[in-house]
């Protein structure tokens, strides 16, 4: 099933307006099983839009035009698809009928303008819009079924799940039964995980896809079957990824990183704190950020300076002064500090040197010590993360969510960073 793409509009030929649509569409699509397998941009120029109607519907078996059917002169869909299709124009009585009701609704006049978005090829079906003014319409060319869609991106949405996915679902075989299960990775990169996966398994069956998709920080990692008949396929071999990945999956849907850590923490009904020197409360941040944070986080703590390590978290400071701030006796303090200040559960505390400058040989930039755990046990490690600021804090941040989950989960198996991101000597 080949389905293509024509954003319409000056606006997106400017960069005025983001093409934004093109993606929901082809999400949506793929959801469906259907894949796009191209798309095309004009600007609002009839001749050109004839042109890549007749072209693009030549070649496949669906086209979705987005964009252009409104009142104004820019909005040249209607038209551009007669001439392609070569019919007149005429008043469609469905979508007169749609417009009055929308005007009347609203209290509006129908005009001369509105009444534009009536006058459609001859021979199109209407595609009902919730949400606009502006009907959908539908219609062959040759063996392609075209569909013209609003451009403003509620109203195509809207019309999208609720008229055109069913219809197109429809066309397809019923053996077609798209099926995908999705996993969110912490700890591996993609040419790492991949390289994992082929190794272990060579014989990988051909009707399972295998995706990989970077969404910093975490890992998204998806097998997909297109057909009934490998659905089964589909159900085993997800269990054997399941296990081969083991306690680097975060989370089998589309939860954050720091929402299955307050989701665990929540189940546990237990609190969490973290002491944060190089993160500067980034991870405090990512925490509450997700709703029901207050249930299971009251404090954490920016140490940044050393004064404040000493003073707020009782660090010692003749530790600091012989281990530096940056140091798993440091961290340790810092985190009992914290656990003693807030009466969490558990926590983590992180101190680490986020650069450009401040690197030793001893300590090279992106050197950070991390403690976490609980007052009866905690746990110290040094990674190395060298990149930019930003970078290191972003990672560093995640990092600390991701050993309060498996500490949380009691996961025994290490991770692979605890063997990748050892400090170099
Ligand atoms: P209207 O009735 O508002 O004129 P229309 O169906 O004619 O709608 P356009 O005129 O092409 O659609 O676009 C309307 C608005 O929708 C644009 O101003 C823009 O904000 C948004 N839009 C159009 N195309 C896209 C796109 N590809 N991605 C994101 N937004 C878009
Ligand atoms: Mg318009």
């Amino acid at each position: 099933m080949k389905l293509k793409l024509l954003l319409t509009g000056n606006e997106l030929m400017t960069g005025d307006t983001l093409d934004s649509n093109s993606a929901m569409i082809a999400q949506m699509c793929l959801d469906s099983g259907i894949q796009v397998n191209y798309k095309a941009t004009v600007s609002d120029d009839l001749d050109q839009l004839v042109g890549e109607i007749s072209r693009l519907s030549a070649s496949s078996d669906m086209l979705i035009i987005n964009g252009g059917l409104g009142p104004t002169t820019d909005d040249l869909t209607a038209e551009a698809l007669a001439g392609a299709l070569n019919v007149d124009l005429e008043e469609h009585p469905q979508a007169i009928k749609h417009l009055i009701a929308w005007c009347d609704t609203r209290n509006y006049d129908l005009s001369e303008a509105n009444r534009k978005q009536a006058i459609l090829p001859k021979g199109v079906e209407i595609i009902d819009n919730q949400k606009g003014s502006a009907v959908g319409f539908k219609i062959k060319l040759g063996h392609c079924l075209i569909f013209c869609t609003p451009g403003v991106p509620h109203e195509l949405k809207t019309m999208m799940s609720r008229e055109i996915l069913p219809q197109m679902r429809s066309l397809l075989p019923t053996s077609h039964q798209p099926k995908r299960v999705r996993f969110r990775v912490f700890g591996y990169g993609e040419s790492s995980l991949q390289e994992h996966i082929t190794k272990t398994y060579p014989n990988w069956p051909k009707q399972l896809e295998l995706g990989f998709r970077a969404s910093m920080p975490l890992l998204e990692l998806k097998l997909k079957v297109d057909y009934q008949e490998d659905h089964k396929l589909l159900e085993k071999w997800h269990t054997k990824v399941e296990k081969l990945v083991g306690g680097h999956i975060v989370t089998d849907d589309s939860r954050s990183l720091a929402k299955v850590v307050v989701d665990l923490l929540a189940k546990q009904n237990k609190t969490v704190t973290f002491a944060e020197s190089c993160t500067g409360g980034k991870i405090a941040s990512m925490i509450t950020e997700v709703s029901g944070a207050s249930d299971v986080f009251e404090a954490g703590f920016v140490s940044y300076s050393n004064t404040i390590k000493t003073s707020v978290l009782g660090v010692s400071e003749a530790d600091l002064h012989e281990f530096g701030a940056v140091s798993e006796t440091v961290v340790r303090q810092m985190l009992s500090g914290a656990l003693k200040a807030s009466g969490a559960d558990v926590g983590v505390s992180v101190s680490g040197i986020a650069g450009p400058n401040g690197g030793t040989n001893e300590k090279p930039v992106g050197t950070v010590y991390l403690a976490w755990g609980s007052q009866n046990l905690v746990q110290t490690r040094a990674f190395y993360f060298p990149g930019n600021r930003v970078f290191f804090q972003k990672i560093v941040a995640a990092l600390a969510l991701d050993l309060i989950r498996r500490d949380l989960l009691g996961i025994e198996e290490a991770p692979i960073y605890f063997r990748e991101r050892k400090i170099p000597n």
